[in-house]
């Protein structure tokens, strides 16, 4: 048989390497923002159109290439950072691999305009597919502008791969945040489709984090420092009461450069141990130091992984140093870095005084006068709510439920409540004049006896369920009230998070929010939906907003249905919340006057049935 093997040609190679270089506009982004660092720039303008899918462009006032270099760097391997195989233990640069330029001009049209200091005129260059179109002399300032116009035209399955602008530019906008976080003196400019939408100017990085994520940032940092014979620590992490529903605010920077490290997160989640609240994550903006020779930042192609030599230690120093500056500033009790975390004082207890035991008897207490521990139901129950009038009589709840199969097979006619039970007498007393329907357990459960049993209804499921098909209606018919607030109320928010309010403004305003004013890290709103109350309105657009950022939406995804779910979550009663009789009644009327009421609008189960059969079968 003949040979068969052959190699590829040049072109094919580069488009496979594109393959691992090169996955959206984001990486694009990335590769020129570095390469602009690397050559010494201390200003770094990133132009987009469409999310970069039709243009990317990086224009830098660093140190520009020679004619021959201009034409050399877009061959695959072709590096002006490294020479031998020991540069790459002591990198100082953030490229080295010589492939990002070769794999971008494989798979788009790029033009390159680049001139050294010292020279006269520049040089252009023009490369479509990895085939040179033209070389001239031009003119043009000091520094390199690399254009990356029509990603993916050779590739058209890449380029129908990609998501929507809301979300490829959310892809840059991380890059360009990890990059810019990362140099805080280098100056930065982002503008898409013809909008500045970041301005940064060369400065400290508190100034740079505080630029980026909106001037109420300031408050809530604390700065870490630490310097070991391994490894420097420096930067801030958040005030634990600013902790966050999202991990978006969370940066590793090892030696600059943007990592991903599950580990040593896991550090600073330890160091915060006892301070949140579930599924809230710590803000933080980390710089470590270490020595080059002991990482390995090549094992990844897009170069965010890396190896440390020695992780236990770097865990240990960064657990340490993060809960030792929790506690300088006073958020944490102060730690001896040796000491058992069993011994620490419980975070609420760090104000407190010491004080002497007393014994007081409430002469007056009566047991079962109803609890208020937390914010109560019933607090928001008088104002105009979400939820429909229950209907007037229990047994037409449950019509037209009966003929539909239900996925968690119960035959809704058996669902009728007994209205005839007797109650039993030995407890009887006088004080109980009013016979219950419903009861409350451990503030999580509604329980209610139904003619073939019993019936145990989650209240927060519940009424989410309520909540969403309700507003999901409102939100279709586009006729929700809106209450007008006397004084407009003013939220800040970072200028990424608002892009998110923007996108979402016309489906908050059929739910009922008329917003005056969405700019510069402000929302000024002048009505909101009747039914939310005002102290609430933060908290909703919070949660929408990790909600969008967590469920990154596709284009095909319903906005109004993923506003209906988010509130209904921010403002569904929660366990742990006492209710009254009245309101035990409200969400069981409520829940089986929805169209699915067997299920929450994220799928989980709202309630069960219990029998008297299974009940029986439990005594035997
Ligand atoms: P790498 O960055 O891994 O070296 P690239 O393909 O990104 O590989 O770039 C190839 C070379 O082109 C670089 O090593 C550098 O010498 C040169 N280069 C790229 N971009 C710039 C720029 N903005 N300014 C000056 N030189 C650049
Ligand atoms: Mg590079």
């Amino acid at each position: 048989m003949s040979d068969i093997i052959q190699l590829l040609p040049d072109h094919v190679a580069n488009q496979i390497a594109a393959g691992e270089v090169v996955q959206r506009p984001a990486s694009v982004v990335k590769e020129l923002l570095e390469n602009a660092i690397d050559a010494d720039a201390s200003e770094i303008k990133l132009i987009l159109k469409e999310a970069g899918k039709t243009l990317v462009q990086v224009i830098d006032n660093g140190k520009g290439m020679s004619a021959t270099d201009a034409r050399l760097s877009f061959e695959r391997h072709a590096t002006s950072k490294i020479k031998s195989a020991e540069d790459l233990f002591q990198l100082n640069t953030k490229g080295f691999r010589g492939e990002a330029l070769a794999s971008i001009a494989a798979i788009a049209h790029v033009e390159l305009k680049t001139k050294q200091e010292n020279d006269e005129l520049g040089t252009s260059i023009l490369i479509e597919g990895s085939t040179v179109k033209s070389q001239d002399v031009t003119v043009t300032p000091k520094g390199t502008s690399v254009s990356v116009k029509n990603l993916f035209f050779n590739i058209p399955a890449r380029r129908n791969f990609l998501k929507s602008n809301t979300v490829e530019l959310r892809h840059v906008t991380d890059e360009f945040h990890r990059v810019s976080l990362a140099h805080p003196n280098i100056g930065f400019s982002m503008y898409h489709n013809g909008s500045e939408m970041f301005s940064l100017q060369a400065s400290n990085y508190r100034q740079r984090v505080v630029n980026i994520f909106g001037t109420k940032t300031n408050e809530k940092l604390v700065p870490v420092e630490e310097v070991t014979e391994v490894l420097t620590v420096s930067g801030f992490v958040g005030k634990p009461e600013f902790s966050k529903k999202t991990k978006s605010e969370q940066f590793f920077f090892v030696n600059n450069r943007f990592v991903k490290s599950p580990y040593l997160n896991h550090a600073i989640n330890a160091a915060y141990d006892g301070l949140l609240k579930d599924g809230y994550h710590p803000s933080y903006f980390l710089n470590l130091t270490v020595n080059p020779k002991t990482i390995d930042i090549n094992i990844h192609p897009t170069k965010t992984e890396i190896k440390f030599d020695d992780e236990h230690t770097l865990y240990a120093i960064l657990r340490s140093s993060v809960k030792h500056s929790l506690g300088q500033f006073n958020i944490a009790p102060v730690l001896d870095f040796n000491s058992d975390a069993n011994l620490d004082t419980p975070y609420n207890y760090k104000d407190k005084a010491s004080q002497t035991p007393t014994i007081e008897v409430n002469s007056t207490f009566n047991p079962f006068a109803g609890e208020q521990r937390t914010p109560s139901y019933s607090d928001s129950h008088n104002r105009p709510s979400y939820s429909k009038t229950p209907p007037a009589n229990w047994e037409g709840l449950y019509v037209g439920l009966e003929s539909k199969s239900n996925a968690s097979q119960i035959d809704f006619s058996e669902l009728t409540f007994e209205t005839e039970a007797k109650t039993s007498s030995i407890f009887k007393s006088d004080a109980v004049t009013q016979r219950k329907t419903t009861y409350q357990l451990r503030q999580k459960y509604v329980v209610s006896t139904i003619k073939s049993g019993m019936l145990i209804i989650d209240q927060n499921r519940a009424h989410q369920r309520i909540l969403y098909e309700n507003l999901l209606e409102q939100l279709t018919s586009k006729e929700a009230t809106t209450q007008q607030l006397l004084f407009p109320l003013q939220l800040s928010f970072s200028n990424s998070d608002l892009e998110i309010v923007k996108q979402l403004k016309s489906d908050l305003e059929y739910a009922g929010f008329v917003f005056s004013e969405v700019n510069n890290e402000q929302l000024t709103i002048t009505g909101i939906p009747v039914g939310v109350p005002e102290s609430e309105v933060s908290i909703v657009l919070e949660q929408l907003i990790s909600d969008v950022e967590n469920d990154v939406p596709d284009q095909n995804f319903s906005a109004s249905d993923l506003l209906a779910k988010s509130m209904a979550k921010s403002l569904a009663i929660k366990t742990g919340q006492t209710l009254n009789e009245e309101e035990q009644e409200h969400i069981v009327n409520s829940l089986f006057a929805c169209k699915e009421p067997s299920v929450s609008p994220t799928n989980k189960t709202t309630f069960i049935t219990l029998s008297v059969d299974d009940i029986e079968k439990k005594f035997m």
